[in-house]
């Protein structure tokens, strides 16, 4: 049997420009390394940035339970000028694999297809191990949901899975992710009804009323926060007045906000409760409203189990680090995991997005090393 070296497979995913939802063959080639290390893998098809269908890929090896899945995405973001070194040609140069996607992620994707490998070759075990690579999570995120509703279809049931982002700050392993808030957009419009403003009571002013319910909805507590996520924020992003003129009271005036909730509020009871701020407000001031709401994801939370204590354990032995469990950064494809209990653990995150985007090799290793350990200690 076949095993892979990290920093080997890492340099091959990078060498495939996989911007925004584009294959360029890269499903094709770990298709093919994971049939040899006798995974059985089937792509699945969602819709794409452009006409072009995007490939993600469900992989897995052994039948019975327990089941463990590790999560990845091969898409990359762009903002490839002035690189020193090229931002697809995986050089391992001074200690650094260099690239696009050598910390986010493509680098997590091949430390646990490599630990996976060896664990593989080394070990007789009853179980099963999964593998979701999605092709679009920095773009229109349809990848997950689709694997995830094949699964559902098929009655395949996941009973931990490890979330490969880039998690780890100031050395691997120091954060892991349990959990992520919510987020939610909002639009109230205030309709109200226009006039000369010298005239007093000829007119509503929805200016007024907006104004109110800006106040009302700042000042409104939501919750006092859990162990782990801060209390949920309402921010105002934009106040809008269509007027040119400086004695016309508006017809209408909108604003829009955003809401980063926690584990405490699903959106469509939080949107209830909002509304009914909203209007009550509007109400009392004789206006109408329209109020339309866009979910970027619901929080989720992972109560730390025994599995989350065991990598904490790993962790400490591998690495030294105490790791601290947290809800930071931004949204991934674990949002769409329902309720599968998971946790997200993977490289540094020092470089993603940005030019010349590297990793250490040590962290390379040391992760591998952590993933290994956590097969060996989950069977
Ligand atoms: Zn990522």
């Amino acid at each position: 049997m076949k095993t892979y070296n990290e920093v080997k497979l890492a340099q091959e995913l990078i060498r495939f420009p996989t911007i925004k939802t584009e294959d360029k063959g890269i499903m094709k080639f770990l298709s093919k390394k994971l049939n040899d290390i006798g995974f059985k893998c089937t792509v699945i098809k969602s819709k794409g940035t452009g006409p072009k269908l995007a490939l993600n890929l469900y992989a897995r090896f052994g039948k019975s339970k327990p089941h463990i899945n590790f999560l990845g995405h091969t898409d990359v973001v762009a903002n490839l000028n002035n690189w020193k070194i090229p931002p697809f040609k995986g050089v391992v140069r001074n200690g650094y694999l260099n690239g696009r996607g050598s910390q986010d992620m493509k680098g997590g994707i091949a430390c646990f297809i490599s630990a996976i490998s060896k664990f593989i070759k080394n070990k007789k075990f009853k179980g099963s191990i999964s593998i979701i690579i999605t092709a679009d999570e920095e773009t229109t995120g349809y990848g997950c949901p689709a694997t995830i509703k094949y699964l559902k279809k098929r009655r395949e049931k996941i009973d931990f899975s490890i979330v490969a982002e880039p998690s780890s700050n100031i050395s691997v392993g120091d954060e892991i992710r349990i959990g992520r808030r919510g987020s939610m957009n909002g639009i109230v419009t205030v309709y109200g009804k226009s006039g000369h403003s010298a005239f007093t009571g000829s007119y509503i002013n929805p200016c007024t009323a907006l104004a109110k319910i800006i106040a009302k909805l700042k000042s409104a507590s939501l919750d006092n926060g859990t162990k782990f996520m801060p209390p949920s924020n309402l921010e105002f992003t934009k106040i809008n007045v269509d007027n040119l003129s400086e004695n016309v009271v508006p017809q209408s005036a909108s604003a829009k906000f955003n809401i980063r909730f926690n584990s405490k509020h699903k959106s469509a009871s939080l949107k209830k409760k909002l509304s009914k701020i909203i209007n009550a407000v509007a109400k009392k001031e004789k206006c109408k409203t329209k109020i339309e709401y866009r979910v970027s994801g619901e929080a989720f939370y992972t109560k730390p189990n025994k599995e989350i204590y065991m990598v904490k354990k790993i962790v400490k032995k591998v690495t030294g680090n105490s790791a601290k469990l947290n809800c930071r950064g931004g949204t991934s494809d674990s949002r769409f995991l329902g309720s599968i209990p998971r946790l997200e653990l993977g490289l540094r995150n020092t470089t993603i997005h940005m030019v010349d985007e590297r990793s250490p090799i040590s962290d390379l290793k040391k992760l591998t090393k952590i993933y290994y350990n956590i097969l060996e200690n989950y069977f």
